[in-house]
C-alpha cells in the first residue's frame, strides 16, 4: 500500500479529539469501534495501539528513549517559542499536547505538504516511532531528531498535538486498554474474557484487534502461550504488612522472601540442539549477558521444554549479596561477558513454572506451579517460602529475611493464578520501611493533568554543613492531598527566587518528612546519592530547615543498608535460609 492510499493520520487524531471531549463510555466504545471497522485491515494493528497511546506493543522490547528536552529542540525549531509562552501555555491547559496544538497555530505555518509530500499517515507515524526506537548508539540522538523533525514538519496542529501526547506517553483521553478490549469484544460479537486472553498472551493489542476482526473467535481461540515469546510478568501490589497480606488472602498466604535482584524469564526446548532463552523484567533478550545462568539451567533441568521465572542476584566475595547496582552491570552486556561473569558472579532463584512440555500452567493454582517446579528445577534452589495462616509464624519470617539483608517479602495467595502484565493483590509485596529523612523542599514544578495548576513535584535536599547548600537527593510528587497541594503552592509561590521552564526555584524553607525505599548511588545528583521512590510522608511546617537532615546522615544511612545488605550469606546454589 503506498503512503498516498493509506489512511491519514489526521484521522486519527479527529477521532481522539472526539473521543476525549465526550464522558460516555460507551459512546467513546463506539467512535473507536467504527474506525477500527472501516480502516483497511493492514492498518488495524497501528491504530488501534495509537489509539490509546501506545507507540509499540507492551510485549515489544522497544523504547522511544525520548525526553521532553529532546522533542523541545524540534519544536523551538519550528514553532520558535519563548521560554514563558511554554510555561504560561502549559499552566492554563496542564497538556503538553495542547501546549504544542497552540503554539504550532500561533505560527501561522502550514504543514509542509505539497505535491510530492503527501500528508502523514497512521503507518508512517507508526513506523517512525519504530524507526525512532531503534536508533541507537553513536548519533541516535542526531537520528531521533531528524525522524522527529520529518513527523512535525508534515504534521497540522491537531496531528502535532497527538504526534506529541503519543510520544511523551501522555495519551489521557479517557480511553484505557480495557475499554479497547471492551470495544473489540462488542464490534468483533466476541467474548470479553476470550479477548482479555488473547491481550494477555501476546502483550500485543493492535495485534489481537487484527487477529478479532479477520479471524474472529477461532483466530482468537489459537493463540496460545508459545515458547520464544516472552509473557509480561505477574506484578505485585503492595502491602503494609503480613497481617493486610493475610487479611487479603482469606486468612493463609504463601511468603515468598523478596530478594533485591532482577527477575528473569527463562524459556527452554530441546529440540535436538537445545535453545535456551533469557528475558528481563522489560522482556529484552538478556541471554548473551548471562552465560552462567544458560549453564546452569542447561545442566540441571532437563524436562524437554519449559518456561521458568526467578529472581538472578549479584554475589561478591565470600559469597555474600550485592547491591542491585552491581547486578545491572552485568544485564547490559554484550561485550566483555567473560570477565564480569568471574568479577560479579550471579545465583539464580526460581519461583515460578509457566508451561511444562507444551501443558500451560498460568490458569494452575500457585501450590501446583510450585509443586511442579520442585520437580523440575534440579538443584537449582527455589526462593524460600513458608506458607502459613499464623501472624506470628509470618512476622518471624519477615523478620528474618530483612535481618538476613534481603528487601522483604512477596505474599502470593495460595490459589492464585499467573495473571501476566496484572498488579493485583493475589500478590503482595511487603517491604521494611527505612528511617525517614527531614529534607528541605529546593525547587517546585507544575504537575500534569488534574495537578497542572499546583506545585506538585518537589526537588528535595539535604543539608550539607561542609559546602553550606541543600543538595538535591531526588523529587517526589508522591504523598500530599489536595488541600495540602494547595497550600504548599501558595506558600512555595511567596518564597519563589526563579524560575527556568517548569521548575520554580524557592528559598530552602520549607521541610518535609520524606519515605523511600532506599537511597542509591547516583551520578545525577552532585550529592552522589539519590532516593529510590520518595514519598512524603508529612509536611514539617513546624520544622526549620536547619533541623533537616544532613548528607552525612544521608550517607550513614546508605552504609548501614550496605553493610545490612553485605552481611547476608547467600552461597552459590544454596537458599538463603
Ligand atoms: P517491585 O520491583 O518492588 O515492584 O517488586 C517486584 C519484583 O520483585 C519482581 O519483578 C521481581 O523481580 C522481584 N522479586 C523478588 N523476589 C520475588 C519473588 N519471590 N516472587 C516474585 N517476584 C520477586
Amino acid at each position: 500500500m503506498s503512503p498516498v492510499t493509506q489512511t491519514a493520520f489526521s484521522k486519527l487524531s479527529e477521532l481522539c479529539e472526539k473521543v476525549v471531549s465526550t464522558t460516555k463510555r460507551l459512546e467513546k466504545m463506539a467512535l473507536v469501534g467504527e474506525l477500527l471497522t472501516k480502516l483497511p485491515l493492514e492498518e488495524v494493528e497501528a491504530a488501534a495501539l495509537l489509539i490509546i497511546g501506545q507507540p509499540f506493543p507492551r510485549a515489544s522490547h522497544r523504547v522511544l528513549s525520548l525526553s521532553w528536552s529532546g522533542l523541545f529542540n524540534v519544536l523551538k525549531e519550528l514553532y520558535k517559542p519563548s521560554t514563558d509562552e511554554i510555561s504560561s501555555l502549559f499552566r492554563e491547559s496542564g497538556d503538553l499536547g495542547e501546549v504544542v496544538r497552540r503554539l504550532y497555530q500561533k505560527t501561522g505555518r502550514v504543514a509542509q505538504t505539497t505535491l510530492f509530500t503527501s500528508p502523514l499517515t497512521i503507518i508512517e507515524v507508526f513506523q517512525t516511532f519504530t524507526a525512532i526506537a531503534d536508533a541507537l548508539g553513536t548519533g541516535s540522538r542526531r537520528k531521533k531528531i531528524a525522524f522527529l523533525r520529518s513527523l512535525f514538519m508534515r504534521a497540522t496542529p491537531l496531528e502535532a498535538k497527538y504526534l506529541t501526547k503519543i510520544l511523551l506517553g501522555d495519551q489521557r483521553i479517557g480511553f484505557s486498554e480495557g475499554m479497547l478490549e471492551g470495544t473489540i469484544a462488542r464490534i468483533f460479537k466476541l467474548s470479553l474474557p476470550l479477548v482479555q486472553r488473547a491481550n494477555m498472551l501476546t502483550g500485543d493489542i493492535g495485534k489481537v484487534t487484527r487477529i478479532a476482526r479477520e479471524e474472529g473467535e477461532i483466530g482468537l481461540q489459537k493463540v496460545r502461550l508459545r515458547s520464544f515469546t516472552p509473557l509480561l510478568p505477574m506484578l505485585a501490589a503492595q502491602a503494609k504488612d503480613v497481617s493486610e497480606a493475610l487479611l487479603h488472602h482469606n486468612g493463609e498466604s504463601a511468603f515468598e522472601m523478596k530478594l533485591d535482584g532482577a527477575r528473569v524469564q527463562i524459556h527452554l526446548k530441546r529440540n535436538g540442539q537445545p535453545k535456551i532463552k533469557v528475558y528481563s523484567r522489560r522482556l529484552s533478550d538478556v541471554t548473551t549477558s548471562l552465560p552462567d545462568v544458560v549453564t546452569l539451567i542447561l545442566e540441571e533441568v532437563t524436562e524437554p521444554s519449559c518456561i521458568l521465572e526467578g529472581e538472578v542476584i549479584a554475589v561478591g566475595v565470600d559469597s555474600r549479596p550485592l547491591p542491585f547496582q552491581h547486578l545491572m552491570r552485568r544485564f547490559r552486556r554484550v561485550r566483555d561477558v567473560e570477565r564480569l561473569v568471574k568479577e560479579i558472579p550471579v545465583s539464580l532463584f526460581l519461583f515460578d513454572l509457566l508451561m511444562l512440555n507444551e501443558e500451560v500452567l498460568i490458569d494452575h493454582p500457585y501450590t501446583e506451579r510450585r509443586q511442579r517446579l520442585s520437580t523440575v528445577c534440579g538443584s537449582i534452589p527455589l526462593v524460600p517460602q513458608i506458607i502459613t495462616t499464623d501472624f506470628q509464624e509470618a512476622e518471624a519470617f519477615f523478620a528474618s529475611t530483612i535481618q538476613k539483608g534481603h528487601e522483604g517479602l512477596i505474599a502470593k495467595r495460595t490459589d492464585s493464578l499467573y495473571k501476566p502484565g496484572i498488579r493485583g493483590k493475589a500478590w503482595l509485596k511487603i517491604k521494611e520501611s527505612l528511617e525517614t529523612l527531614d529534607l528541605v523542599i529546593i525547587a517546585a514544578e507544575y504537575g500534569t493533568g488534574r495537578r497542572h495548576r499546583w506545585l506538585s513535584d518537589y526537588h528535595l535536599g539535604a543539608w550539607n554543613p561542609e559546602t553550606a547548600e541543600f543538595m538535591m537527593l531526588g523529587k517526589t510528587f508522591k504523598g500530599l492531598t489536595d488541600a495540602e497541594f494547595e497550600e504548599i503552592t501558595t506558600r512555595l509561590l511567596e518564597i519563589q527566587v526563579g524560575k527556568r521552564r517548569n521548575v520554580v526555584f524557592v528559598q530552602p524553607k520549607i521541610v518535609v518528612e520524606v519515605e523511600y525505599d532506599e537511597i542509591q548511588r547516583s551520578v545525577r545528583y552532585p550529592s552522589g546519592k539519590a532516593l529510590r521512590f520518595a514519598r512524603i510522608k508529612q509536611i514539617r511546617y513546624d520544622k526549620s530547615p536547619e533541623e533537616a537532615d544532613t548528607i552525612q546522615r544521608v550517607n550513614e544511612i546508605f552504609e548501614a543498608q550496605f553493610i545490612r545488605k553485605a552481611s547476608t550469606n547467600v552461597v552459590g546454589r544454596t537458599p538463603p535460609t
